[in-house]
């Protein structure tokens, strides 16, 4: 058993944990974040995928958190552009559900409540001559057209990880968090790593960002036991069906009851539809899934405005997360705010809420509460803003160093080397070190996978499992049947560096 004493001890390698663990070690704090599963397994692999100001907030007059959404666009797209890009959506108009005066003053606010650089703003469009217009239904006449972003969130997830550890956070997927015990002015703290050896190290924070499982992390630390805040737990599902139509661009529709519904193009073969809002209970955290309700009212949403009609057997994947929100009393769950709220209470600091958009303020007002809490007198300013993620120093273009990247390794088949490169970025040159043929990318798993990039995300991405790789550092699982996973398993239980 062995000893150690960190600053912060944070509970959830989702984008709270991994965002909150980052800022604070680079402001000077050591730190320690244990991950129950993998980085990303919960909530921040289950988005909509959206770097987004989110415009049906505006109706909820949660003018605060678009702000703030809006103005994270550009930080983001700027620290990591490799998996980070904009996308338009397009709004088809149903002048039934909104007039088009509401929607264009929604838009006018979306486009001047932050400073934008790189996103256009929003303009209007005629359905029945634009290519926008192409696969949706006659009755379709015109719409709007507005940007905002896509993210490969899981992977975010795991650039923040990377960051802190190259500080020297001490990063640990597949360790639970035991119990947290009060000692003098820190805590006693247990954790159990993944073959059942346990741990015991003192930190003088801790924080709880184990998103939809807040209040059970918060019934293991002594003297917290109850979270200081209620918490109100929303399930949310996709699906994936192929690909519904050409053109990189997004639709955002109106469903009948008001709420909007995401289309989005996915993985070169899929489309993506989502997302829903479902009360969920505390019995659906060990594995959200989608229900039958869920699955035809999305259906429903695409079959109203596309003429290409979906049934139930065109879904290939579907998948489900939980948003751990503040509970402000509100009875509809489609209106519950989605901003996030932080409370520290005797050294113990709880996350509710957030968006995949604002983890990085979020983590800066949590490490700017921490540092308020200690006793001491240095200097430690927040940092992130204008801080660049791992890979993510490709310069202004991502197609521009793709073409670099197809250039500098000839013998790769241009389709992977552009994953590659928008997958890693700048580090693809650490991944494809001294390689100068395909014998050098090793065994072959199925679609575009070889063991030198499989041991590449066990030696530098803490991946260990098939879904790890196939479902979370890429999404190559959707493309490849049971026999990549088997061969892929059995490969992974020999350890990885066997090319
Ligand atoms: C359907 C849906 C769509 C969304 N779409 C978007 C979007 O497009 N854009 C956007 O900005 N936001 C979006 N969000 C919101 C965003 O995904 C969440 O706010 C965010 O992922 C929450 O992150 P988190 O770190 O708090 O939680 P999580 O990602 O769930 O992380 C918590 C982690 O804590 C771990 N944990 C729990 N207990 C323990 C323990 N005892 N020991 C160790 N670890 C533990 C869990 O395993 C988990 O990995 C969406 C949310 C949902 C549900």
């Amino acid at each position: 058993m062995t000893q150690n004493h960190y600053d912060v001890f944070i509970i959830g390698g989702g984008i709270n944990g991994a965002g909150i663990a980052r800022d604070a070690q680079g402001r000077g704090l050591s730190v320690y974040l244990c991950e129950k599963g993998d980085l990303a397994n919960g909530t921040s692999s289950a988005s909509s995928k959206m770097i987004h100001g989110g415009l049906r907030y505006l109706e909820f007059y949660e003018f605060r958190l678009v702000r703030e959404a809006l103005h994270e666009r550009e930080v983001l797209l700027n620290s990591a552009p490799h998996i980070i890009w904009p996308i338009e959506f397009v709004l088809p108009h149903s002048p039934s559900l909104r007039s088009s005066w509401l929607v264009r003053a929604g838009l006018f606010l979306y486009d001047h409540l932050a400073k934008r650089k790189r996103l256009a703003g929003s303009y209007s469009v005629d359905l029945t001559s634009s290519r926008f217009g192409k696969p949706l239904k006659r009755f379709v006449k015109s719409g709007f057209v507005y940007s905002d972003c896509w993210v490969e969130d899981a992977r975010l997830v795991v650039l923040n990880a990377l960051d802190a550890a190259k500080k020297n956070a001490q990063i640990h997927p597949h360790t639970e968090f035991v119990k947290a015990v009060r000692g003098d002015k820190q805590w006693q703290i247990t954790v159990r790593h993944q073959h059942g050896r346990e741990e015991t190290l003192t930190a003088r924070h801790i924080v709880n960002a184990g998103g939809p499982g807040l209040r059970k992390v918060a019934e293991r630390i002594e003297g917290v036991t109850q979270l200081p805040l209620p918490l109100h737990l929303v399930k949310g599902s996709h699906i994936v069906v192929p690909r519904l139509y050409e053109g990189e661009h997004a639709y955002i529709l109106q469903h009948s009851d008001r709420r909007m519904v995401f289309v989005i193009p996915f993985e070169e073969d899929f489309t993506m539809i989502g997302t829903t809002d479902q009360n969920a209970e505390e019995a659906d955290l060990a594995a959200p899934k989608i229900s039958q309700y869920e699955l035809d009212y999305l259906l429903e949403a695409v079959n109203l405005y596309f003429t290409k009609q979906l049934t139930r057997y065109d879904v290939r994947y579907t998948y489900s997360g939980i948003r751990p929100l503040f509970d402000d009393g509100e009875q509809n769950v489609s209106k519950v705010t989605r901003d996030y709220k932080l409370v520290l209470a005797d050294d113990c600091l709880s996350v509710y809420g957030g968006k995949i958009t604002t983890f990085r303020r979020l983590a800066e007002e949590a490490v700017d509460l921490i540092v308020a809490d200690r006793d001491e007198d240095i200097d430690r300013p927040r940092w992130t803003q204008n801080a660049v993620l791992p890979g993510g120093d490709i310069g202004s273009s991502l197609s521009i160093f793709t073409k670099q990247v197809i250039e500098a390794y000839p013998f790769l088949p241009e389709n992977l080397a552009a994953r590659l490169a928008s997958h890693y970025g700048t580090r693809v040159h650490q991944l494809l070190e001294k390689a100068s043929s395909m014998a050098d990318m090793g065994m072959h798993f199925g679609y575009d996978l070889y063991a030198r990039e499989v041991d590449f995300l066990c030696k530098t991405e803490w991946a260990s499992q098939p879904d790890d790789i196939l479902l979370r550092r890429t999404k190559i699982g959707l493309h490849t049947d049971p026999a990549t996973r088997e061969k892929l398993a059995d490969y992974l239980a020999g350890g990885p560096s066997k090319l």
